[in-house]
């Protein structure tokens, strides 16, 4: 091994590799992962102790006097690294003028394990659950330390911790016109007598793509107000920057986001309208048509969503109570169907989540806007995250499952690694997710 310019320095064995010669079999092909990872344990080694026997022939300064500093004992620190754990003999220093202790290197307190395979494993668990980054770092790395879920659960939330006091910093160059969509969802608390926490989340976009997601559990100790105006100006928000604005609809979400010092009045998101649409549609089309005066209901049913969705996307919600109308002057035709052993009878599933819509659109009559012209405007309609910020940022990891229950702290800083790993500022060199303008056309927005 050779540590430095080419011919300087130690060369030492570290393994020695034994394939077969023959490639009738394709397995013999290469190096095999256990030999990679006993090879990497080995350099690592290696270098570790080069680095070692380098550093300890220095001697610092000392920080109170400028005194010569002289060795004053030896201890070792058993640190992991991605590549195995590793341990150090490492030089304590004493002055020699003063009598003052010097460590010589600056790491942190008792620090166990290197940055980066703390910003990997953070990374990896912003990802999937603790237990499969656990066994993904396993079967990928001569990871030996610090393998277990809930160390890589202790170092994650340390690592959302950290990115929650850094300063936010410009990212994007200064730009007029920012979109801001503010959603919320819930994850199932592991609390006593509390069955879901409120999680905010958002994301701000530019025209030429920028874009940062952001989000918090309430009531965690981040501040959802503070994290909208940080990321605002991490595009690059100047004084007098046009703001747009989306909600799903929630009156706390907007007190956020005036409180953020978004003054613009948010528009509802359509992404949550067209969620609620499919649905109506799933459930017409599920209806049943047996004879000709259901089939006929059905068919007036079926159109009628469709017209329901056209007046809604043309601005004309006003007249929605007229679609709504008709359906329920032709929904007698399946009443008395009855419930089957599995499943709500359609008609029944039909009429809630027509009652639904209806009772949702009267509520958020105020917010709603002609989506066709803004679309036809080229205007955003909603957030250019298709499935949805709250899916994304937090169904996807976080209520994968029904027994993934959370802690406020945990999810919160789990939260903060996990928009922290889409944005790209875990500061691991795993650059960011999202690719420029990576979703042009505005979701579902084919009007009927
Ligand atoms: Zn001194």
């Amino acid at each position: 091994m050779n540590i430095g310019a080419e011919g300087e320095g130690l060369c030492t064995d570290i393994m020695e590799i034994n394939r077969p010669d023959d490639l009738v079999d394709l397995a013999n092909l290469g190096l095999s992962l256990s030999e990679a990872k006993r090879l990497l344990a080995g350099v690592q080694r290696e270098i570790v102790a080069a680095q070692a026997r380098e550093h300890a022939v220095r001697r610092p300064d000392c920080s109170r006097c400028d005194g010569v500093c002289r060795v004053k004992d030896y201890r070792n620190h058993a640190v992991a690294t991605l590549f195995g754990q590793v341990t150090v003999r490492l030089a304590r220093f004493r002055c020699a003028a003063c009598g003052g202790i010097e460590a010589g290197v600056g790491w942190p307190a008792h620090c166990r394990s290197t940055p980066e395979l703390d910003r990997l494993q953070a990374h990896l668990c912003a990802l999937m659950t603790y237990r499969t980054a656990a066994d993904l770092l396993e079967q990928m790395f001569p990871v030996d330390a610090g393998k277990h879920h809930a160390t890589l659960r202790r170092h994650t939330l340390k690592v959302g911790e950290a990115l929650g006091k850094c300063a936010a910093t410009q990212r994007e160059p200064a730009t007029s016109a920012i979109v801001v969509t503010l959603d919320s969802t819930f994850i199932r608390s592991c609390a006593d007598g509390e069955r879901h926490q409120e999680v905010r989340v958002g994301n701000v976009e530019t025209q030429s793509g920028g874009r940062q997601v952001f989000g918090a559990v309430a009531k965690a100790g981040t501040d959802i107000r503070a994290l909208i105006r940080r990321n605002l100006n991490a595009v690059g928000r100047t004084k007098d920057a046009a703001l747009t604005a989306f909600t799903d609809g929630c009156s706390g979400l907007r007190r956020v986001l005036a409180v953020a010092g978004v003054t613009t009045r948010p528009m509802l998101d359509w992404f949550h309208i067209a969620m609620r649409l499919q649905h109506l549609k799933q459930i017409a089309n599920a209806l049943p048509a047996e004879g000709p005066a259901q089939a006929e209901a059905k068919a007036v049913i079926v159109a009628e969503v469709e017209r329901l969705h056209w007046r809604i996307w043309n601005g004309k919600a006003k007249d929605a109570q007229v679609s709504v109308d008709r359906i329920r002057a032709v929904m007698h035709h399946f009443r008395g169907e009855p419930d089957r052993r599995t499943a709500i009878a359609p008609s029944r599933k039909l009429w809630t989540a027509l009652h639904a819509l209806d009772g949702y659109l009267t509520g958020q009559s105020a917010w709603l806007v002609d989506y066709a012209e803004r679309h036809r405007a080229g205007l955003r309609v909603g957030t250019a995250i298709t499935e949805g910020t709250a899916n994304f940022l937090v169904n996807r990891r976080m209520n994968k499952s029904q027994q993934m229950r959370w802690s406020r702290r945990g999810a919160d800083l789990l939260l903060q690694v996990r928009c922290a790993v889409y944005n790209g500022t875990l500061g691991s060199g795993f650059g960011q997710k999202f690719q420029p303008a990576n979703d042009p056309c505005p979701l579902m927005a084919v009007a009927a």
